[in-house]
């Protein structure tokens, strides 16, 4: 009887529990000057990106981070025309914000070439995001990129890698502080920010450091559910530069102009994505 070996992959979470695919094949492995990248082809979600051996989205559930950190916050804003998004190297975010057609321009600034080169090779459901011609993609330090920016951007989008290596930096107060700079009146930012079960110390690393550059009354956090991120409920910290909560302004109208097809945003997903479990209120109350 002929012997085939079976293949699987597991993020850690802990020292203890983690997530298990099994993967049919490696489609790309390369190691840049900041990071692992490896590229899976695995048998229920499609295909996997991880840096350094953690899931940075597969093909089957890579809609609902992308959906939920581009479209909120842009169906939030009043009338906005210029979007900064750091890291985002995959393009997915860039793919979402790109369906908002009315926009002057969409900036990127991802710190690692690799992993754009290696996402519109082997993923180009998210890599196609860099196609779009507004998209001007920017190969840098999101850090340093904001720190002389003054008023340009209606929205910013942080969609970072974890808050180590190259993006420690995006989670604290003086980065933040520069993004509120960049930002004009009435501006907001979004920022991934972890999870609250295995990293809820990211999390409030994230948030409170958000406060500390935007008020205490002027950040939020909403949650949505990602099957293969830690814990299945993914956060992320939203902040205003001034008016209301962005859980209480979405523009209809431009919702209704665009009738964009989505999977996972809609106005009532927009509101209710704010609604926290009791104990991740008591999380935030410290
Ligand atoms: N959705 C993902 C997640 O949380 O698993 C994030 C994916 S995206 C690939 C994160 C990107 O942030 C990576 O490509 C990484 O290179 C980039 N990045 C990390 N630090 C950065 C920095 N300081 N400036 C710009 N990009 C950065």
């Amino acid at each position: 009887m002929a012997y085939f070996p079976e293949f699987w992959f597991t993020e850690k979470y802990t020292g203890t529990c983690g997530f298990t695919f099994k993967i049919k094949r490696v489609l790309s492995t390369e190691q840049s000057p900041l990071q692992r990248l490896d590229i899976l082809e695995t048998y229920d979600f499609g295909r996997v990106m991880l840096l350094d051996g953690l899931v940075m989205f597969t093909e089957r559930d890579e809609f609902v981070y992308h959906e939920m950190i581009a479209h909120l916050p842009l169906f939030a804003a009043s009338d906005p025309k210029d979007v900064l998004i750091i890291g985002g190297g995959d393009g997915g975010t860039a793919r979402e914000v790109s369906k908002h057609i009315y926009l002057n321009s969409i900036t990127n600034v991802e710190i690692d070439e690799v992993v754009v080169k290696n996402s519109k090779k082997y993923t180009p459901f998210v890599g196609c995001g860099f196609d779009n011609e507004k998209v001007n993609l920017i190969i840098g330090d999101g850090i340093e990129f904001v720190k002389d920016k003054k008023g340009l951007y209606n929205v910013v989008i942080i969609d970072s890698t974890d808050p180590f290596g190259p993006a420690e930096g995006l989670f604290n107060s003086e980065f933040y502080g520069n993004v509120r700079d960049a930002l004009r009146d009435g501006g907001i930012v979004v920022a991934q920010a972890e999870n609250t079960y295995y990293d809820k110390r990211w999390m409030m690393r994230s948030v409170n450091n958000m406060k500390k550059a935007f008020g205490k009354n002027n950040v939020a956090i909403y949650q949505a559910a990602i099957p293969t991120y830690p814990s299945g409920t993914w956060v992320f910290a939203i902040g205003w530069k001034s008016g209301e909560h962005p859980r209480d302004r979405f523009d209809e109208e431009r919702f209704n102009k665009l009738n964009l097809k989505l999977k996972y945003y809609n106005p009532e997903i927009h509101k209710a994505a704010f609604a926290l479990p009791s104990y991740v209120e008591e999380i935030l109350k410290g």
